[in-house]
């Protein structure tokens, strides 16, 4: 009798890693030793593939992977707004290297999409996984990282140590040549890209709910608010106008819920639209690279 190959199941999931990063593998996946190869860990292998094009950018040459995951990234309030729609809007994929935490902002295909952040190791002060959720402090704020295996979120957390440290924070990288900020500048420094504005995406917003969303280069996510909203304008005059007729000044009190509730999704929908634009920096064409360096972008 023949045993099977002692490392079939891993030389096929390292074929589906990429090939131009380093990635830990013995960290990356834990119990592959234990035999077959479980979807997850397929799936992850290929979306760090994905990710490949932003890896090969931000990492540097002794850099290695240690940990990838794909989830959502979540500001609590959201929650109680529109946001909810977010985690559709708002895919994020995560790597943890020896170096940094990175954030990469993705479609639903786990594809990099328009932003990236890092965390530096040494600023980060505490880590919590819970359920579906990795929570990551780093000076004042906390990322809420949702939609990640229970075990993944474990298995992040061992691979985390804390520092008491209260300084820094995530910094902001160029979607262009990935130089890191601390801030929000208008423009890159290193490159000279410019960005957009969370003002000018908030105003707009303000003005037509979905118009800053689409501004920022949401286009999809934005088109749906701005139909929304328009049916909600037709609803209020399609009752504003008949009661005015009929009531006259007393028929305004018919459509005035109805008012109030889009005076309330405007406003609602600025200050989500600022919070979205300032999660990193979006720049002018809207998009990470997708191809590799060196090579031709398979999706072409
Ligand atoms: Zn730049």
């Amino acid at each position: 009798m023949l045993m099977p190959k002692g490392g079939q199941p891993e030389e096929e999931l390292k074929a589906l890693l990429p090939t131009t990063i380093a990635v830990r593998f013995e960290e990356m996946f834990p119990h592959i030793r234990t035999g077959r190869i479980k979807r997850r860990d397929r799936k992850r292998a290929e979306m760090l593939r994905k990710a490949e094009p932003v890896l090969q950018r931000v990492m540097n040459p002794m850099e290695a992977v240690r940990f990838a995951t794909n989830g959502a990234r979540q500001l609590s309030w959201w929650v109680l707004t529109a946001g909810s729609m977010n985690p559709f809007a708002n895919r994020t994929t995560l790597v943890l290297t020896d170096k940094r935490i990175l954030l990469i902002h993705t479609d639903s295909k786990q594809r990099p999409r328009m932003f990236a952040s890092q965390l530096p190791l040494d600023r980060i002060r505490a880590t919590s996984g819970r359920n579906s959720y990795i929570f990551i402090r780093t000076g004042h704020e906390q990322l809420m990282f949702h939609g990640v295996k229970r075990s993944e979120a474990r298995q992040l957390k061992g691979l985390l140590e804390s520092t008491a440290s209260k300084e820094g924070g995530w910094q902001n990288l160029c979607p262009r040549c990935f130089a890191a900020t601390d801030d929000a500048p208008p423009s890159c420094k290193k490159c000279g890209e410019e960005f957009k504005s969370p003002k000018k995406a908030a105003l707009r917003s303000l003005f037509l709910p979905g118009l800053g969303d689409f501004y920022l280069g949401y286009h999809k996510y934005g088109l749906l608010q701005i139909t929304g909203i328009t049916l909600l304008w037709a609803l209020f005059l399609s009752t504003l106008i008949p009661a005015t007729l009929r009531r006259g000044f007393e028929g305004v009190a018919v459509a005035a819920p109805i008012f109030a509730l889009l005076a309330l999704i405007h406003i609602g929908d600025a200050l989500l639209t600022r919070a979205k634009a300032r999660n990193g920096l979006h720049s002018k064409d809207g998009a990470l690279p997708t191809g590799n360096i060196g090579s031709p972008d398979p999706n072409l």
